[in-house]
């Protein structure tokens, strides 16, 4: 019944239930370490590798603020590199990685990464999907978690 392709290698789904290469970056919820009702959103942009992390309410991510990078886009490199494999990783987001990279902080160690705000909304849609592909049976009707987004989430 699910067509999902199997990761590289087992991978914390409650740490980091989604992750993608698409929309030209590397993107994703990261579950907060101390509260379980928070997510963030955490992505990459391709090419330019301008980071974002914050809320799936917008809020923008308090360990940005100290340094460039907080935990949940290290926990999304890492678990990218599970999932996808460090060469497609690299590939994708443009990064000359050498012999090969064994964690997110070493991905980040080859970018002059730099803060960029990206819309939350956008990628947290599309973890809904996600969730909603993998565990809601076939059906027309819609989907609950959906409800509380504005219909106009996500256009800039
Ligand atoms: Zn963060």
């Amino acid at each position: 019944m699910l067509r999902v392709v199997p990761p590289a290698r087992p991978r914390k789904l409650a740490k980091v239930p989604f992750v993608e290469l698409a929309d030209g970056r590397l993107q994703g919820v990261v579950s907060s370490g101390s509260d379980v009702e928070r997510v963030y959103v955490s992505s990459v942009t391709a090419g330019s590798h301008a980071v974002n992390c914050s809320t799936n309410n917008n809020r923008p991510c308090g360990g940005l603020r100290g340094s460039l990078l907080c935990k949940h886009l290290h926990a999304l490199a890492d678990e990218a590199l599970l999932q996808y494999g460090v060469y497609q990783v690299a590939r994708y987001l443009r990064v000359d990685v050498g012999d090969g990279v064994d964690s997110g902080a070493e991905l980040f160690a080859r970018m002059e990464a730099r803060h960029e705000p990206t819309p939350a909304a956008v990628v947290f849609s599309r973890f809904l999907r996600h969730l909603a592909y993998l565990e809601v049976p076939a059906s027309t009707a819609p989907v609950p978690e959906l409800h509380w987004f504005p219909a106009t989430a996500g256009v800039r």
